[in-house]
This record gives C-alpha cells, structure tokens and sequence, in this order.
C-alpha cells in the first residue's frame, strides 16, 4: 500500500545534509501521520537513490545533488533506531519489477535516464551484483550493494565526447539524457561539425539562448550543471521533428548511403545486444527511466533493428532477439518503481 506519493523540487538549499534530513523526516512523518502508522511500527527504510551507497553507509557519487556525500541514512538509523537499507535506484528498478510481476520470473532491466544502466534479477529473486553485506542489526545502515555500471560498457562508433566518468566510448554518451546534451553541446559549438539542422534548431529557443551567443559552450555547460538543459530538451524537439535533435537520436546516412552519425537507437541497440548476451536468457527484457518513458520510439525502434533477422545494414539483426522480444518491447513508465524494489529488498533482506 503507497501511503503517500510527493515530488519535492530540488532546492538550493539542500546543499546541507542537515537541510535534506529534515525534509525527509518531515515529509516520511507526515505520511505516516496522515496513514495513523506510529513511526514505531516500521521495522526498516528501504531508499533508492542515485549515487552509490559508500562503505560508511551513506550515498557517494549522486550528480544530480550538489552533496558530495548525503549523510541522511545514518542520522535516520540513529535517530529511529532501525536498519536503513541503501539501494542504487537502477538496482532497486528491477525488484521493483520483479514484483510487479507477481515474482518468479527472470528479467533484464535496462534504465535509459540521466544516465544509462542495467542489471538482471533471477527468477528467484536474487539480484545480480557485485558486492552486499550480509546481515542488518538494529539502528544500522546497511549498505547492500554495489552494482555493475553498465552504462560505461564501452561500446563502438560513438562521437568523441567524454563521459560525465571522464573516458570516451562509454555507451552512456551515446544513449542517455546527459549524453545528448554532451553531445548537443558538442555539435553545437564544434566549428567543423556537419549535423545537420544545428543552425535552425529548437534547442536555441526552448533554452532562450541566441546561436552565437559569444562564450556559447561556456553557457551551456553552466546551464547543464544547473540542470537547465537536460536530455528532455532534445527528446521534445526531436519528438516536434527538429532535424538537429533527430541527428543524435536517430542518426544521419547521406543519400548514397554514407553513414554520418550512428544515433541514440543504433547504440542502444548494441548496448541491449552486449547487457543480453551478458546475463542467462531472461523472461522479459524490460526498459524504464526518464528518456525511455518519454521517447518509446527509441526503444521500439533499436529493438527492430536487432529483431530484423535479415542481418540489418549494421550487422545487428539476428533470430534469437525474435525470442527475446516476442511482442511490443515493455517500456515501464512507473517512476515508484525503484521505491517498490526498495520496500521489497529492505523486506526481504534477513536479520
Ligand atoms: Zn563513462
């Protein structure tokens, strides 16, 4: 049972730990408060966040908050005396799924967001990753995971942008919300950039900035910093038909065939042929995350490419993704999803 359901915007002033604690202890007692559950009667917090759960039991590496570390699991066991459990949002999205699904089937998972990630869940309900501790006391945090990042897979024919992990190739780049701004930005103020439509594209109005602007790549990477220009930008106006933002998405050819730019589908494509020849063959392969809830057609159309059997222009297509892709590919659009994973994994870890 969801007991509430809240979207705090992001505010500046939760560059504090203090700040950010202090709302989620208000907003979580309020919905108790409003349910009639006495704080006393929770056994355990399940969280799924961004970043990484660090070895103390806090959360490390989120890029979307301006804390380098969010301390607020260790306050909220020592204040309520009960175990908080950390979960990375992408590894907590498969459970979420998983039990969704009512249990008992093996899925692959691939989150296209602000970043890009994937992960596999047995039928059994065991979690593929790479490191979790085993028992939980009372009052501790417990850091249950570290996850394979699958995003940085380094995958072939990407533009030279650097990933926000500062390598090149990382499949990230080419297939994610920070990545096509990465790449908007590129193309847009790389003087020897051919995409076409960069002169005349939507972008320019949709951020209320002027082309030529004199310091534009300082600008836009200030503006992508603060959030101002993110990955949805360049789905709408690709989605609205804007030629520059369909380049990233879905790749340029010349009319004698001479391909100018692969595009988000082509790559995401190679990632799902590259993460579904990594884990045991699955039940479903299911997609969810911001970009690939607001732009199915990315996912509809990389997984034709690999469902063509007739061995597609880029040697993707094979029988065997026929299989793993029997009907419509699934794209989940729930956004509690890692919240229910959470819930289950905090539930169901012994203690
Ligand atoms: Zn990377």
């Amino acid at each position: 049972m969801l007991l509430e359901r809240t979207i705090v915007k992001a505010h500046p002033d939760y560059s504090s730990n203090d700040a950010l604690t202090a709302q989620i202890v208000r907003l979580a007692t309020r919905s108790l408060a409003r349910a009639k559950v006495d704080w006393c009667s929770v056994s355990a917090v399940g969280n799924a966040t961004q970043g990484q759960p660090n070895a103390a039991g806090n959360i490390a590496g989120g890029s979307n908050c301006k804390l380098r570390v969010m301390t607020y699991p260790t306050t909220l066991a020592r204040r309520f005396g009960i175990p908080v459990f950390n979960y990375n949002d992408v590894s907590a999205g498969l459970p979420g799924r998983y039990v969704a699904k009512g249990g008992k089937v093996a899925l692959i998972g691939i989150m296209v967001g602000t970043g890009l990630n994937a992960g596999y869940i047995s039928a059994d309900g065991t979690l593929f990753r790479t490191q979790k501790t085993a028992k939980a006391a009372k009052g501790r945090v417990i850091q249950v995971e570290s996850f394979p990042e699958a995003g940085h897979l380094a995958i072939p024919g990407l533009p030279p942008v650097r990933c926000g992990c500062g390598s090149y190739d990382c499949a990230e780049v080419g297939i994610s919300g920070s990545g096509f701004v990465r790449q908007a930005i590129y193309y847009l103020t790389d003087a020897n950039s051919a995409a076409p439509g960069r002169n005349t594209t939507a972008l320019y109005r949709m951020l209320r900035i002027r082309r030529g602007t004199p310091g534009l790549s300082r600008i836009l990477w200030k503006m992508q910093r603060e959030s101002a220009f993110v990955g949805e930008h360049v789905v709408k106006a690709a989605k609205k038909g804007d030629k520059f933002c369909r380049y990233i998405l879905h790749g340029h050819t010349t009319p004698d065939g001479k391909v100018i730019h692969l595009g988000a589908v082509h790559h995401l494509a190679q990632f799902i042929r590259a993460v579904s020849n990594a884990y045991p063959v699955p039940t479903e392969v299911f997609f969810w995350g911001g970009i690939a809830a607001n732009y199915e057609r990315l996912v509809r159309d990389a997984v034709s490419l690999l469902v063509r059997s007739d061995g597609s222009k880029h040697g993707l297509g094979n029988r065997n993704y026929a299989k793993l892709f029997p009907g419509k590919p699934v794209v989940i659009k729930d956004d509690l999803i890692g919240l229910r994973g959470a819930i289950y994994l905090a539930a169901t870890t012994k203690r």
